[in-house]
């Protein structure tokens, strides 16, 4: 493995480590933990945070268990966890734009376990197709921006904000072509390998991520992988990150990952703040545009579906099957995920849903499941040969 991709699989594999040794070496600076999925990290960027969207951890859940419901997600119940062991105290505030019940809940535990940590709040409008909405956007994105303001003690300079949403862009833009070229088979990086690009763009200081991606493809990426393998697109999985020993799992199956919608995936950097905008209009533009472009369950939008985004996505990738990954007990996927169902069944598109949890996962039985999927695919394409 080359020097950044090693460098950006450590920061992935251990984000607490990285932000420890951010506060040794920037003193007198704070770092801003972020919930996932809607926040406008530029903003905490240019009012001189460090913003690190909080990761699952790798630590059974011990001492958070009885705080939330088991029918929380996995993610929700280990931030639990992390916040009862204290894990988040390297944190000096949390902000949070979304208003999943399940995130809220956690959001309300860390609240209650680190009260002297303060939380901002702000809320998107989830119905994007209102007369209102444009305006409540906008309105919100005031509040937020009031918030972050009143976090940081300061207020915002707009220069600066422009300056952190081109290095946001700059930053996403060098992703997607990694994206891209993996989708166009180009060059081969596992889906491990994939996660740890934007897994570490969460967490890193965003002018050390891009310098790292700057030199990674200066120095070149191995060339595409087998095109004799199946191809598959990997679809959903909210708020964190896929177990990597899925994702190895995959592939050991004979499958290649061509493409994703994951949020430690496309969903993440598909987006840019437009910089032709006052930036506070560019953000609020975001919102909407990150919608159309990757549409969420989370929001309802009438000209914007996720069943029609991923169907695209499949024809432009040339994936020949698609693997569902959902969180158990992710209440607006698992609403999603029959439309879902209904458009692969009409594309005749083989599809397998795997669910996944905290802890536990059952890999042998996950393994029949994959290598039946990729069995299955292989068949179609010999039968689709021999007419
Ligand atoms: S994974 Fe799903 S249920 Fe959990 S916080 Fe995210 S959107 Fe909510």
């Amino acid at each position: 493995m080359n020097a950044p991709l090693h460098r950006l699989a450590e920061v992935a594999a251990d984000p607490d480590a990285y932000v420890v040794a951010w506060k040794q070496s920037h003193p007198g600076r704070k770092v801003a933990g972020v919930l996932p999925m809607n926040f406008p990290e530029e903003l905490l960027h240019a009012a001189g945070f460090l913003p690190v969207v909080i990761q699952e951890n790798r630590d059974p859940d011990s001492d958070g268990r009885v705080i939330l419901a088991e029918f929380y997600c996995g993610y929700t119940r280990n931030l639990a966890d992390q916040a009862a062991k204290g894990k988040l105290d390297i944190y000096d505030t949390y902000f949070v734009a979304d208003h999943c019940v399940q995130l809220l809940g956690a959001a309300d535990v860390m609240r209650f376990k680190a009260p002297g940590t303060p939380i901002y709040f702000g809320q998107f409008i989830a119905s994007m197709s209102e007369e209102s909405t444009a305006r409540k956007v906008r309105n919100e994105m005031e509040h937020i921006v009031g918030e972050v303001e009143r976090g940081a003690g300061t207020p915002i300079d707009r220069e600066r904000l422009a300056e952190s949403i081109r290095l946001y862009n700059t930053d996403r833009r060098l992703l997607r072509m990694i994206f891209d070229a993996r989708r166009e088979g180009r060059i081969h990086l596992s889906g491990a390998q994939m996660q740890d690009l934007v897994k570490s763009s969460m967490v890193m200081d965003k002018a050390e991520h891009v310098a790292l991606l700057e030199q990674l493809l200066t120095e070149g990426i191995a060339a595409g992988g087998s095109q004799a393998r199946v191809k598959l697109h990997l679809s959903g999985h909210f708020c964190h990150a896929p177990k990597q020993e899925l994702l190895d799992l995959i592939e050991d199956c004979g499958a290649m990952i061509v493409d994703d919608d994951l949020y430690h995936g496309r969903r993440y950097i598909t987006t840019d703040v437009r910089e032709d905008l006052d930036p506070i209009e560019a953000l609020s533009t975001w919102y909407f545009d990150r919608n159309v472009n990757v549409p969420c369950p989370t929001r309802v939008q009438h000209d914007a579906d996720w069943d029609t985004y991923l169907s695209n996505a499949v024809s432009e990738s040339g994936a020949d099957g698609v693997i569902v990954l959902m969180a158990k007990f992710c209440e607006p996927h698992m609403l999603l995920y029959p439309e879902l169902r209904k458009m692969m069944d009409e594309r005749d598109t083989p599809y397998l849903l795997i669910e996944t949890e905290h802890e536990g996962l059952p890999m042998e039985t996950i393994r029949t499941r994959i290598e039946a999927l990729v069995e299955r695919i292989s068949r179609k394409a010999t039968v689709a040969a021999a007419l």
